[in-house]
């Protein structure tokens, strides 16, 4: 317990201190705590310490997680790539689905949403730097899916997410960042209302705030290395 709070204190300074250099209010940043391959017990613990946002990647053990967890108010994220056989798990246990990324997978999230449940916040995840391998939809076809979602019944479109590509020589994460945040703000100025711009991570949360982050990811640093 003691660990997880030094590790909370940390990661929260860092949003302090990030914040004053980019001219930002903490208030401004929520932080998602990654619990995927974390266990129900560390989740509980973060909770006392006063998170109440976890972010999970597989639906079978995010949903055995929460059973564990259903005594508690939490509100739950879904970060992972999206499989369409999965989206009516997605729609029945998650608050939120941040890896939304076409049409097919929108429009079954909104079709199998449960009418008793509130409509199902959404972000769009944006393949910023092109990876082959990575899920996300490319800049120049986020506008016309931005649409689309804003069209579906049962979703509440909320903002974009993304992953960049890893740093190394020849890439640098906060040009990523920057090109985010751009799209973001064009979205914005053509009068589509979203509040979340989900990136960063523990390695750079940082350069995310810097360039407009709403919602930090963070997993290694809250909860220590993963199982
Ligand atoms: C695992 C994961 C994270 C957390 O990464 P850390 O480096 O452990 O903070 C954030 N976002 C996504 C989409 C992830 O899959």
């Amino acid at each position: 317990m003691n660990d997880l709070k030094a590790k909370l204190h940390n990661v929260r300074s860092r949003v302090d201190s990030a914040c004053e250099k980019a001219g930002r209010r903490p208030s401004e940043i929520k932080i998602l705590a990654v619990s995927k391959r974390q266990p129900a017990a560390l989740v509980r613990q973060l909770h006392k310490l006063g998170l109440s946002a976890f972010g999970e990647n597989y639906v079978r053990e995010a949903v055995e997680k929460q059973a564990q967890l259903a005594d508690l108010d939490l509100e739950w994220h879904f970060i992972g790539p999206v499989q369409s056989n999965k989206t009516r798990q997605l729609a029945q246990h998650f608050d939120w689905v941040q890896s939304a990324d076409r049409e097919k997978i929108l429009r079954r999230l909104s079709a199998q949403r449960p009418e008793a449940l509130p409509k199902l916040n959404i972000c769009i995840q944006v393949n910023i730097d092109r990876e082959e391998q990575k899920a996300g939809v490319l800049p120049e076809n986020l506008e016309e899916l931005v649409h689309f979602a804003l069209a579906l019944p049962n979703l509440r479109l909320r903002g974009l997410m993304t992953i960049p590509r890893l740093g190394s020589a020849g890439h640098d994460p906060t040009d990523s960042y920057k090109r985010m945040k751009d799209l973001f703000l064009s979205l914005i100025d053509a009068g589509i209302p979203m509040d979340t711009l989900s990136m960063g991570m523990s390695a750079d949360l940082e350069n995310a705030i810097m360039m407009g982050s709403t919602m930090l990811r963070i997993g290694t640093d809250l909860f220590g290395a993963r199982q």
